[in-house]
């Protein structure tokens, strides 16, 4: 679909007629917004309906979480209308970057739902049939600002602009029932452009609702009643994302948003199934499922459910279960690993409830150890060991995490199911993380090798041998990409980064396991180094954070307020501020990280070995041409595989060490020995830094004290990771570091998303 720039003009110009009832001049930034995305949409209907309606096996992806971030530039970029959009703006006196800002869509925590969208977008680009199936959030991940130092949360209107890349799919409404509430899911649809190949696949996001207006009448007689307002109040259940990454809160609602999403997407699926005059037990020929997590899991126990109601014995549904259902896992943490209690889950829904103990008792009969297998024990629902036990394909999201589940985590398992294991290493979609966010670079890596790679970035390889000449045009590129975060920065935090500085860059969630802690200590080190003339002609850096804490996570809160003070104290010393910058910007989200990543020169991939599964943001360094300073750990491992060891900063303790070390872990030790590291850990109780809430205090604590002080290993991985940042941060600026940069992205093609979903689609879902 290609669209001219008269055609667009008049199609946005017909869309604020009818809609708005004005016209270019007088529109308003938000009337043009959606007048534009209008005109895209009506144009597009014809692809879009084709793809619904193709016989194809179909793959439903499954996620509480979609970060689809911005969705206008992308969408035009990939229906190669961005040029005749902004032209035809310009034309009329209009500017196509006042949608800058429109607020992202953040249906999602971090990784996991960014993943979520990059496969998204990458499926259609591949021209593999896959649908998302989610919830419609009423309000995203909280806003993120700083007071004082302290993060506060702000809820997250993000259809403050409209939602004008949604339609309301009334006609395909179900009913989904709880014990003590039956409510009306609404789906809406979103369409999934595929980059130039007329491909258009959909996200399908679930809203409730009150089924009708008795409900309301009911509602409103029984308004003193407490729990009649809960039972009755249908909106409630989509009305927040939960704004944990990475850990397992037990809340009744979050359980309700799950079932809610499985079950609407399931008896949508098998009514249109159905409806195709379709044998029940052929679904996996026509549909697979892929569980994103554990969050969608309660989708086994509900199909088992839904099937045995059209008729089919348990036997016969378990095998259609066992045959359409695959589980990705994201995380070995245990604090991750969803468990719900037995009652409460049986109070919720108790014959999704009995489905389970039907499972159970299935895995009983086959006479296993009862130690290894199980899915219910002392009452306790594990939701990963269901996953295994009924899923086709099981997969972790890197070689080095695969192996860890094989190994370890899953190990009794993986004995029983050797073929049930897989991996597929995470991508990321080099449409939104070069040819949108970096559309410089893209036109200088197309100057030399063509377009090919837009699709198949391992062609990228390709570039190599251009190394020696585009390198003077890499370096301007990227200091241009700087100037333009740099003014973006100082508008919005308030801090002066030169732009001639080494751009030193952690942004990911804020999580103790990532290690912020152990930058923030480094940045103390070189502060103090400096200041006593111990370290001598520092390279200037900037050293720049983003991070969102979840809003009960004290100590990720407390790691904030230690970094914004650091931030206050380096800024604000004329000793040291010449060669060394400290900023952590607010709300870090897909929009900012799409302008930071192309401006970065070293990517922060710290994690303690074995705690990251993959990673996705070291990924879109790496196709920025960044040099990552990080641990062998998640898809690190495989970018030193892939660009040269030689070629990134790889320092700390091995996934194999690490066990060994914690048997005799003392970080009180290795803070007594080491002076510089004293130095700096006793900042968070010297007085150095306001503490009133005596939050630093207790972060301190945690290095030292407890039941298991310096969990991630900070204070040992410490020397080691000043030697290794030192060293890189003195070469920055050679044209040795460059061509690290620029080796780099030539062998980043591994971790294009299009790589991903053609693993899934090939190992897994045996589509295409
Ligand atoms: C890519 C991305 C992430 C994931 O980053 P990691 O470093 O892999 O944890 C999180 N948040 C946003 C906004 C992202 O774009």
């Amino acid at each position: 679909m290609v669209i001219d720039d008269k055609t667009f003009s008049e199609s946005v110009e017909r869309v604020l007629h009818a809609d708005f009832a004005c016209d270019f001049e007088s529109a308003g930034p938000r009337e043009l917004y959606n007048a534009v995305s209008k005109a895209v949409m009506v144009q597009s209907f014809d692809a879009w309906n084709a793809g619904r309606k193709s016989g194809k096996k179909r793959c439903a992806y499954f996620s509480a979480e979609f970060l689809m971030g911005r969705s206008i530039f992308a969408n035009l970029l990939n229906l190669g209308c961005l040029g005749a959009a902004k032209r035809a703006l310009a034309a009329v006196g209009r500017d196509l970057n006042d949608f800058e800002e429109v607020e992202d869509a953040a249906l999602g925590n971090g990784g996991l739902g960014r993943l979520a969208a990059c496969y998204l977008e990458s499926a259609a680009t591949m021209g593999i049939p896959l649908d998302g199936y989610g919830i419609r959030y009423r309000y995203g991940l909280f806003r993120q600002t700083f007071v004082d130092g302290y993060q506060h949360e702000e809820g997250d209107d993000w259809l403050k602009w409209g939602d004008p890349w949604s339609v309301r799919a009334d006609r395909d409404a179900v009913i989904v029932e709880f014990a003590d509430q039956k409510v009306k899911a609404v789906p809406y649809d979103m369409p999934i452009f595929g980059y130039h190949n007329d491909v258009v696949n959909n996200l399908r996001l679930w809203s409730s609702e009150p089924i009708n207006e008795f409900d309301f009448n009911a509602f409103n007689e029984m308004k003193g009643d407490r729990t009649a307002l809960e039972n009755f109040n249908a909106t409630k259940i989509c009305d927040v994302l939960y704004p944990n990454d990475n850990t397992m809160v037990g809340k009744i609602l979050r359980l309700r948003q799950q079932y809610f999403l499985v079950s609407a997407s399931l008896q949508d699926i098998l009514r249109k199934y159905k409806a195709q005059g379709k044998k029940l037990k052929d679904l996996d020929k026509s549909y697979c499922f892929q569980l994103n997590d554990t969050h969608p899991v309660i989708a086994i126990p509900e199909l088992l459910r839904l099937l045995q109601k059209e008729g089919m014995g348990f036997e016969e549904a378990f095998a259609v279960c066992a045959k359409t259902f695959n589980f990705t896992n994201h995380t070995i943490m245990a604090e991750a690993l969803e468990k719900w209690d037995a009652l409460a889950l049986s109070d919720l829904l108790p014959d999704v409830y009995d489905q389970i103990v039907a499972c159970q008792h299935r895995l009983e009969s086959e006479g296993l150890d009862k130690e290894k297998y199980f899915i219910i024990r002392d009452n306790v629902i594990h939701m990963a060991n269901l996953a295994i036990y009924v899923s086709s394909k099981v997969n972790g999201v890197a070689e080095i995490h695969t192996n860890i589940l094989k190994t370890d985590v899953f190990k009794d398992w993986y004995e029983l199911y050797p073929k049930k294991f897989v991996n597929v290493t995470n991508g990321i979609t080099p449409r939104r993380w070069m040819l949108l966010n970096n559309p410089e670079m893209a036109a200088l890596i197309d100057s030399r090798i063509g377009e090919g790679w837009h699709t198949d970035l391992m062609q990228l390889r390709g570039l190599k041998q251009y190394i020696p000449e585009i390198l003077p045009d890499f370096k301007r590129i990227k200091g241009e990409n700087k100037q333009k975060l740099v003014a973006y920065i100082a508008e919005h935090e308030g801090v002066d980064i030169p732009p001639e500085f080494a751009f030193d860059v952690q942004v990911k969630r804020l999580h103790e396991y990532k290690r912020q802690m152990l930058n923030a200590l480094s940045i103390l080190y070189f502060y103090y180094g400096i200041k006593e003339g111990k370290i001598k002609d520092f390279p200037p850096t900037a050293f720049i954070f983003g991070a969102k804490a979840a809003p009960g996570y004290y100590n990720a809160k407390a790691i904030i307020k230690f970094i914004n003070e650091i931030s206050k104290l380096v800024n604000s010393d004329p000793e040291v501020n010449g060669v060394m910058r400290v900023v952590f910007v607010q709300n870090y989200n897909v929009s900012y990280a799409e302008k930071i990543v192309c401006a970065a020169d070293i990517s922060e991939q710290i994690s303690m070995a074995g705690m990251e599964a993959s990673g996705t943001g070291n990924m879109k360094f790496m196709l920025g041409g960044t040099v990552t300073l990080g641990t062998l750990d998640g898809a690190n491992v495989e970018i030193c595989e892939e660009a040269g060891r030689e070629n990134n900063c790889i320092f700390g303790a091995t996934v194999e060490e690490v066990a060994g070390i914690k048997q005799f872990y003392c970080p009180r030790e290795f803070i007594e020995q080491d002076e510089e590291l004293k130095r700096a850990v006793n900042t968070l109780i010297d007085g150095t830094f306001p503490d009133e809430e005596g939050m630093l205090k207790k972060l301190y604590d945690s290095l030292v004290d407890g039941h298991e002080p310096d969990r991630y290993l900070v204070c040992f991985d410490f020397r080691s990771y000043i030697r290794a940042k030192e060293g890189l941060l003195r070469s920055y600026g050679t044209d040795e570091f460059y061509e690290k940069c620029l080796l780099n992205m030539c062998a980043a093609g591994k971790f294009s998303a299009d790589r991903s979903v053609s693993d899934y689609a090939r190992l897994i879902w045996k589509i295409k």
